[in-house]
């Protein structure tokens, strides 16, 4: 799958506990949530000496963290908020890097740190601009923090402040703040992305899944809740509740962002990939295949569900290089089949003459796909059926999914035939949407699955989107 998330959060409160091991247990977390964005990163603390600090870079969280002021100067850290961005073809990408930082009438500092994405951020972006804000990146997250910022100039209340922002803007997001001494987090009505918060002792952490705790051994994990603002503040833990929506948890971080080893909104990633791969496996009762080969390493769970619902064995074809290089001198097309060969390498055994079921998470363009069916073919493969733990993504996502336009979207252009033929498959089979929401454990009403649907779950203006001005 070719899709991208737009980031990952985390943050600590450590005011009055002492904490040395604060620094690498960020890495540690940030690190954890890698796959959330490769653009770049940051972080945004308050050192023991209440001197506010700002790190970011393009790349990844190993390279925020080899900064020499950052890791020689042996800092003692109080508060922090970190953030991952996901990788983005942005005019000015530097700028857009979080946290976002901006002062208050009263002389405080502010750093937020966001996930998601919002869909009315122009028409409140006007607004704050005729009154005389001035923004200096493309971003949404950059629009909340003006207005939290605005109404706390007004009120010198950081809670109002918040709790205005969460009744206004409409949309995902899951938010850190790092406001002077305290650490706040809170998210939309609609529970669209998620983010959980643990303690180790006195020390309070924030992440965007709980992968990121458990690697650092914080067990006792609760969820931030929807339309709910937490705050740590003089070592206690406070609770707002400011209203939920309809919640609209986004199935796709089930599907395919979230890591396997994480639990979010209360699903276990990996149990509810397997289960799809099981499910996909009951469409095909009457077929007989040698091997169950996943796409690695996002088809992964999944083919090992089918592989046990099928009693057909799993066969890793295909395996992949976690060293892959981009080569931009040769042409375009010969550059993008370079990707592909670069990253995956053919198990002969498993390909040759045999009949393979192909298993992936999800297909968005298709052109990858496409291309590693034409590797297996120039192994010998001599049928591939290719199987989807997932349904058609035939819609755009307004909500933090960097999925392409709808033109882009293969299954929005073409049949499922249609996409057989184009990609090269013998047959092609994607789990129906009914049978993926069956599988929650949870109540399946509370999420969103419009990009398979196209149902949204709050009203979308296309037109005051102005992709023109927000990157996607
Ligand atoms: S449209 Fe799809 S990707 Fe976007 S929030 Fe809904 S389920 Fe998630």
């Amino acid at each position: 799958m070719e899709s991208k998330e737009k980031c990952g959060i985390v943050a600590v409160y450590n005011r009055n506990a002492n904490n040395k091991e604060i620094l690498n247990e960020v890495f540690l977390m940030m690190n954890a949530l890698q796959h959330r964005g490769q653009e770049g990163c940051g972080i945004s603390f308050i050192d023991k000496n209440y001197k506010f600090n700002r790190f970011v870079t393009q790349g990844l969280v190993k390279d925020l963290f080899s900064i020499r002021e950052l890791t020689e100067n042996n800092l003692d850290i109080i508060t922090l908020i970190g953030h991952i961005r996901y990788s983005t073809t942005g005019s000015d990408e530097a700028s857009n890097l979080q946290p976002f930082v901006s002062g208050t009438i009263d002389g405080k500092k502010i750093a937020l740190a966001h996930n998601g994405n919002v869909v009315n951020a122009y028409e409140i972006r006007t607004k704050l601009m005729e009154e005389g804000h001035t923004f200096t990146t493309t971003t949404d997250s950059e629009v909340i923090l003006h207005h939290i910022v605005k109404t706390y100039n007004k009120t010198l209340n950081i809670e109002e402040a918040v709790s205005k922002a969460i009744n206004e803007f409409v949309g995902a997001f899951s938010i850190v703040l790092l406001f002077d001494t305290q650490i706040i987090a809170f998210r939309d009505k609609n529970g669209f992305r998620p983010l959980v918060y643990g303690k180790k002792h006195d020390t309070f952490y924030f992440a965007s899944e709980d992968t990121a705790l458990k690697c650092i051994e914080v067990f006792e994990i609760e969820e931030v809740k929807p339309g709910s603002i937490v705050i740590i503040d003089e070592g206690e833990k406070k609770e707002i509740r400011v209203g939920v929506n309809n919640l609209s948890h986004c199935i796709f971080e089930l599907v395919y962002f979230a890591k396997p080893s994480s639990t979010v909104f209360n699903e276990s990633v990996y149990n509810f990939r397997y289960e799809c791969g099981k499910a996909l496996a009951k469409y095909d009762k009457d077929k007989k295949f040698d091997y169950v080969v996943p796409i690695p390493d996002s088809g992964f769970i999944a083919a090992l569900g089918y592989s046990q619902a099928s009693q057909v064995p799993l066969g890793t074809g295909l395996v992949r290089s976690h060293f892959t290089i981009r080569s931009f001198i040769q042409p375009k097309q010969q550059s993008r089949d370079n990707v592909v060969k670069t990253k995956f390498f053919v198990a002969d055994e498993v390909v040759k003459d045999k009949k393979i079921v192909l298993i992936d998470d999800s297909i968005v363009r298709g052109t990858t796909m496409k291309r590693i069916v034409s590797i297996l073919r120039k192994h010998g493969a001599k049928e591939i059926h290719l199987r989807i733990a997932s349904p058609p993504v035939k819609y755009p996502c307004y909500f933090g999914i960097d999925f392409p336009t709808e033109k882009e979207l293969i299954a929005n252009e073409m049949s499922i035939p249609e996409i057989a033929n184009y990609i090269g498959v013998d047959s092609l089979k994607y789990l129906e949407v009914e049978d993926m929401m069956n599988i929650l454990k949870v109540n399946k009403t509370n999420f969103c699955n419009a990009c398979f649907s196209g149902k949204y779950p709050v009203e979308i203006d296309k037109n005051k989107l102005r992709k023109d001005i927000f990157e996607s």
